[in-house]
């Protein structure tokens, strides 16, 4: 039997805490395999915690976190940042804990005076380390070529910037093959409150500070470089402003604050104190959240224009309320990991990759991964909000720029694969319309998009597709080289002219209601019954499909507008499998359609129904709502007594289907 005593417990920590054995977790020859505690709560029940070591955890076991399970380990942290021909080195050095699935964010534990050659450091709230972040720049010009510059895009023509090392700061023209910064921050809410009078706000005069701080003369700043009272200029440098970013020397990322009054943490204002506990004499250094962690919780990385300026530097400097991280395309390092840069895992990078040019696949291609890759560039895209919707092409043309140059072909916004423009997305959530673009460009709508993934994968297009004005065709995609419509812009055609199957599609505004009694009925098919359930759909827009006479489907729509009104609609069809579509010819039956709106001229879209349907084959237990991201629900008519039969052909509603041209705008 063991015996053992507390010496005098601390009231402000929890048993659970004592109880660890904090003084041995320092020294780099203990070697606990499992876990030093669980950590079963909530990161709200830790924050609130009596215990001020339990409050400590919550800084590392985010909301992200909550409902798994979480533990304390001892881990060599870097373990997990290092490339592995460095772990020997690292796990002689330091003796860290980590929680569990959240390895980037680890906390450090060391006796006072204890130094690790590598770990983690303290970060000084005032002061920030410039020359490491001038050591990331160098590396990256001798390591990263390949990854890290921007051939494509040539270097800016006829700018300017500011002058740092001017007494006066003044705004210069950008002398031959300067090297410069470049600034991206947010503009705040009151975006004309900033054109008024010329002096500097706080982000500028601290960026000038960083530029001279590393080494850097000239300082490009989107208000002060661009004339914005000067129509032709500010259009000419708003063109430029790809080449401008691809080709600065670094990038400087505002990420803290909501507008540039803010300043720079670190510059002009103090950082966050890293949360930090003594005890049993051992110090417990608080884990920082990833730096594309802190880069989400941003404002900066909510807004449109400033998406492309990260997405095209090569090289950036994130200012956030916890520290300043250094991000390239190869490498990301922040401030708090004492770890050299050419010793840091490649994945580092993993968070932040919402924020920076994708890695498309090597050797390039326009394929279906490519293509896939450029989705999520345009679905980052339209999860950003903009001061203005009218930007909405314009904030993201240097994005198109780059993409151009790789042979992707976009038509307002919507990249071209297969001679098909990529309008295979809903919206999640109901949203506003932008009026200055097309309703079948993701542009016309104020709100994040999804893109159907299997879309990708080609299959048989069962439409013809075509660009023109209301009336007249302009280009046959078919026909036309894709050249032509590059750089085309804001002048590009906007009507869609589609060929295709057109369907009329009720539509039912469902709110819950009462059970669709289809009780005791039978559906016959393939010479088995099957059962139909009784069906509850939940509230939304549903689109009634006829399968035959005596039974249709009711399918959700995901619908465009947020003061949707129901109205007559059409369905054009874009996607189905197996094609022509027989219901249940094969055991999974889908469709794909662009919901129309005819308003007087011509046809706009409001929203996209894709349905999916699983029948096996066979068998008696049939599910008729088969779930994919919603269920199909089956409705019997109420003249149907007992059972109804699918005759084994084409559904009425293909039957009835139109072939036709519309033209949608
Ligand atoms: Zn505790
Ligand atoms: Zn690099």
């Amino acid at each position: 039997m063991t015996f053992w005593r507390l010496s005098s417990p601390d009231p402000s920590v929890c048993p659970r805490c004592q109880k660890v054995p904090w003084q041995k977790l320092t020294n780099p020859k203990y070697n606990e395999k499992g876990p030093i505690m669980m950590l079963p709560e909530s990161h709200e029940q830790l924050k609130s915690s009596n215990c001020r070591i339990c409050r400590l955890l919550a800084d590392t076991k985010t909301p992200s976190l909550d409902g798994k399970d979480c533990e304390l380990r001892l881990t060599p942290a870097l373990y997990h940042l290092c490339k592995p021909k460095w772990s020997t080195d690292i796990r002689d050095s330091s003796n860290l804990i980590i929680v569990s699935y959240n390895p980037e964010s680890p906390i450090q534990v060391s006796r006072p005076g204890q130094v690790f050659k590598y770990g983690f450091q303290r970060i000084d709230p005032d002061t920030v380390s410039f020359q490491k972040l001038q050591e990331c720049v160098l590396y990256c010009h001798q390591n990263h070529a390949d990854i890290c510059t921007r051939p494509t895009l040539a270097p800016a023509s006829r700018f300017r910037v500011i002058d740092c090392n001017h007494s006066k700061q003044i705004v210069v023209s950008a002398p031959m093959a300067c090297k410069y910064a470049a600034l991206s921050y947010v503009w705040g809410s009151n975006p004309h409150g900033i054109l008024l009078g010329n002096k500097y706000s706080q982000v500028v005069i601290d960026a000038i500070k960083v530029t001279i701080s590393m080494k850097l003369r000239y300082l490009w700043v989107d208000r002060h470089c661009i004339n914005q009272n000067d129509e032709a200029d500010k259009s000419y440098q708003i063109s430029q402003m790809g080449n401008i970013y691809a080709n600065a020397e670094i990038t400087i990322i505002a990420a803290a604050g909501t507008d540039p009054t803010y300043g720079l943490p670190g510059i002009s204002r103090p950082r966050k104190q890293q949360s930090s506990e003594v005890i049993n004499g051992v110090i417990i250094l608080g884990g920082l959240p990833h730096p594309g962690d802190q880069l989400k919780e941003s404002a900066w990385a909510s807004r449109g224009w400033t998406y492309q300026e990260g997405f095209l530097s090569p090289r950036r400097l994130i200012f956030t309320d916890y520290e300043v991280s250094y991000l390239c395309d190869a490498t990301c390092l922040a401030e708090h990991y004492k770890i050299p840069i050419d010793m840091i895992l490649e994945s580092s990078i993993y968070s932040c990759q919402p924020f920076m040019l994708p890695q498309f696949k090597d050797p390039w291609s326009i394929d279906e991964d490519n293509i896939s890759i450029v989705h999520q560039v345009i679905m980052e895209y339209s999860r950003r909000q903009l001061g203005y919707p009218a930007d909405a092409l314009r904030a993201m043309s240097g994005v198109i720029q780059l993409l151009e140059l790789k042979g992707i072909v976009f038509i307002w916004g919507v990249a071209i694969y297969e001679r098909v423009p990529m309008i295979y997305w809903y919206h999640n959530h109901p949203t506003k319309r932008r009026p200055n673009f097309p309703s079948w460009s993701f542009l016309g709508w104020d709100g994040p998009i999804e893109v159907r993934r299997y879309m990708t994968r080609r299959e048989e297009v069962p439409f013809k597709v075509s660009l023109g004005d209301r009336e007249n065709l302009i280009f046959d995609i078919n026909l036309i080289a894709a050249t032509k419509l590059k750089g085309l812009g804001e002048n590009a055609p906007r009507y869609l002219h589609l060929t295709g199957f057109v369907v009329d599609l009720p539509l039912e505004n469902i709110q819950q209601t009462e059970p669709v009694q289809n009780l005791g009925r039978k559906i016959i098919y393939h010479h088995t019954a099957v059962s139909v359930r009784d069906t509850a759909p939940c509230s939304g827009v549903y689109a009634s499909l006829k399968i035959c006479p005596g039974l249709r489907i009711l399918a959700k729509a995901d619908i465009d507008e947020s003061n949707f009104t129901t109205c007559p609609v059409v369905g054009f069809l874009l996607a189905s499998s197996p094609e022509p579509v027989y219901l249940f010819h094969e055991s999974i039956s889908r469709a794909d359609f662009l919901l129309l709106r005819h308003n007087g001229t011509y046809y706009e879209r409001i929203g996209y129904l894709s349905w999916r349907l699983k029948l096996p084959l066979g068998s008696t237990q049939i599910y008729l709502t088969y779930d994919y991201r919603y269920p199909v629900y089956f409705i019997v008519s109420d003249d149907v007594s007992d059972e109804i039969t699918i005759p084994d052909k084409r559904p009425l509603w293909l039957e009835e289907a139109e072939k036709k041209t519309v033209v949608v705008g």
